[in-house]
């Protein structure tokens, strides 16, 4: 190959205008952007709320009579891909009924060191027990806080709603809190907590409750 051969990647001679003007170039973006409306967000002072489907911090549901959903199966840490998820379940008993069924998850961890907010694991939960919220302040400076343990995952019942545990609306099977059948406590259950938990702790009970089984 003479020297004088092309080998087709070199760059091509500019004329000496674009030579003059193409250093400059660059500083075009920052002129165009000095005259639009700054886009800082001023986090923490205000906070700008994300998306609706935004990835959060993880939260576990209850059904509408205060009973767990989470049933123990550990589906949600074997989908993690990050194997941030630990599970250990427990049976329920006539005394201590968590969940609808035979079994509830009494260890529940997420490791937020390890969680990438994939989503995988609340698609893998077959009961909806499992849920991201949009909460994204997750920061600590210890590595053990972030280790976020049941009690910290599991949502509050609402105001009237005994928390788990106590029995299931009589005359119900698991299938029928799936299929929306119990729609909140009844007063057999109410009962149950006043005389299990005099003190009503975490119960929020209130006398008033009707039978909100749907036939
Ligand atoms: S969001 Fe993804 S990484 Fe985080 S716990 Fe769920 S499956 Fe694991
Ligand atoms: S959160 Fe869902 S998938 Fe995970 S153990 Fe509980 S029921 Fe199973």
């Amino acid at each position: 190959m003479s020297k004088t051969q092309s080998l087709g990647w070199e760059h091509k001679k500019r004329s000496p205008i674009k030579r003059l003007f193409g250093p400059w170039a660059g500083f075009v973006v920052t002129f165009r952007t000095l005259f639009q409306k700054p886009v800082t967000e001023q986090y923490p002072f205000e906070k700008v709320p994300p998306k609706p489907r935004y990835h959060g911090r993880h939260q576990l549901n209850r059904h509408p009579d205060g009973l767990e959903k989470c049933v123990g199966c550990e589906l949600c840490a074997w989908a993690c891909p990050a194997d941030a998820i630990f599970v250990e379940a427990a049976d329920n008993t006539p005394e201590a009924q968590y969940s609808p069924g035979e079994r509830y998850g009494r260890v529940y961890e997420i490791n937020y060191l390890r969680c990438i907010f994939c989503g995988l694991c609340i698609e893998a939960c077959p009961t909806r027990a499992l849920t991201m919220t949009n909460d994204f302040e997750l920061a600590s400076q210890s590595r053990a806080d972030m280790i976020y343990t049941k009690d910290q995952l599991l949502v509050a019942p609402p105001e009237g709603v005994p928390a788990a545990p106590h029995p299931m609306v009589p005359g119900t099977q698991d299938v029928d809190y799936y299929a929306g059948k119990v729609t909140g406590p009844v007063p057999e259950q109410l009962e149950w907590v006043a005389a299990h938990r005099p003190a009503g702790s975490g119960t929020g009970v209130q006398a008033q409750a009707t039978r909100s089984v749907n036939a």
